[in-house]
């Protein structure tokens, strides 16, 4: 393949390939042309079967030993729970997200999956076990099948099919020119923010991680697509520990616990009832919300 051809477009899909766990690492970083600062440690080991147990244990975070971030950060989320974080832009949620699969490392402390340090893990294994839901979706040029296909290597045709009606994916692209085998990505079919979305839903389905990083769309969705998505999502973290950055309080009121940040640490934490009870600043968030959107 010719690697001057479209960088940026070969870039991205290369990340999202990356981030989801179907291409090695050391692929990656050739691809990308950057250096693997982050490597496998001595002895690293292979993450298989896991429950899904996640503990940040007293953790530091600056990028390039710059502003500090995180500082003594803890967050024990049990295997198949539901929590959210929520706060004003630039607490940190984003950047909590990316500590876990490893895109970058703490500056103190750790992070444990059932109880192994994440530094400890393979890389390979770390992703493949982490399924990330982002709001900005990049397909590669190639079929929507093989977009949906990425998600396991040797993926059978009835098990993309199944993961994409999983989705709420199948109805839309059935109704397609070439159905599952439509072009899409550069030179391909247009599809709206809400199809991608729906077909990197299909993506994790067929994946099957036992982790989710869910980043919430923040742009407009028309209400019948927001609607399909979120039963999509809903579907998608039953019996999957679930880290959720939420910007819509309505979708995460049902969270086992939800985490209120702000640049200072974790202010509030608790249930959507109890922290409505607290009337401190998610409460304050949430009547904002109500009265911005309604
Ligand atoms: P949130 O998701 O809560 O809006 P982020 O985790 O994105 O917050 O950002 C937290 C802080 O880290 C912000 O001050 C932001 O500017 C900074 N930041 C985020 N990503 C980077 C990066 N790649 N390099 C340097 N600083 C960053
Ligand atoms: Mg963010």
């Amino acid at each position: 393949v010719n690697r001057f051809l479209d960088p940026i477009k070969r870039m991205i899909s290369f990340l999202e390939m990356y981030q989801q766990g179907t291409v090695g690492y050391e692929r990656f970083c050739e691809v990308m042309a950057i250096d693997p600062d982050i490597k496998d440690g001595k002895g690293a080991e292979d993450l298989e079967d896991i429950s899904g147990n996640l503990e940040f244990k007293s953790v530091d975070f600056s990028y390039n030993d710059g502003e500090v971030i995180l500082k003594n950060f803890n967050l024990e989320i049990k295997a198949g729970e539901k929590v959210a974080l929520v706060g004003p832009s630039g607490a940190g949620k984003s950047t909590i997200c990316s500590l876990l699969p490893r895109f970058y490392d703490v500056s103190r402390g750790k992070i444990t999956i059932d109880g192994v340090d994440v530094k400890g893990i393979t890389q390979n294994s770390l992703r493949k076990n982490i399924g990330i839901v982002q709001q900005d979706v990049y397909l590669f040029h190639g079929s929507i099948g093989d977009n949906i296909g990425l998600g396991k290597i040797d993926a059978t045709e009835n098990e993309i099919e199944r993961a994409a009606s999983m989705a709420n994916a199948l109805e839309f692209i059935n109704e397609l020119p070439d159905g599952m085998n439509t072009l899409v990505g550069e030179r391909g079919v247009k599809l709206s923010g809400g199809q991608k979305q729906r077909i990197s839903i299909a993506r994790i389905f067929l994946k099957n991680p036992k982790i989710l990083i869910l980043d919430e769309a923040t742009s407009a969705l028309d209400n019948q697509t927001e609607k399909y998505i979120q039963d999509s999502l809903a579907k998608l973290s039953e019996g999957r520990t679930t880290l959720t950055i939420a910007h819509r309080l309505t979708t995460i009121k049902n969270s086992d616990n939800i985490i209120y940040l702000d640049k200072d640490g974790i202010q509030e934490e608790g249930t959507h009832e109890e922290l409505i009870g607290k009337k401190g600043k998610y409460e304050k968030l949430y009547n904002s919300e109500f009265h911005g959107f309604v």
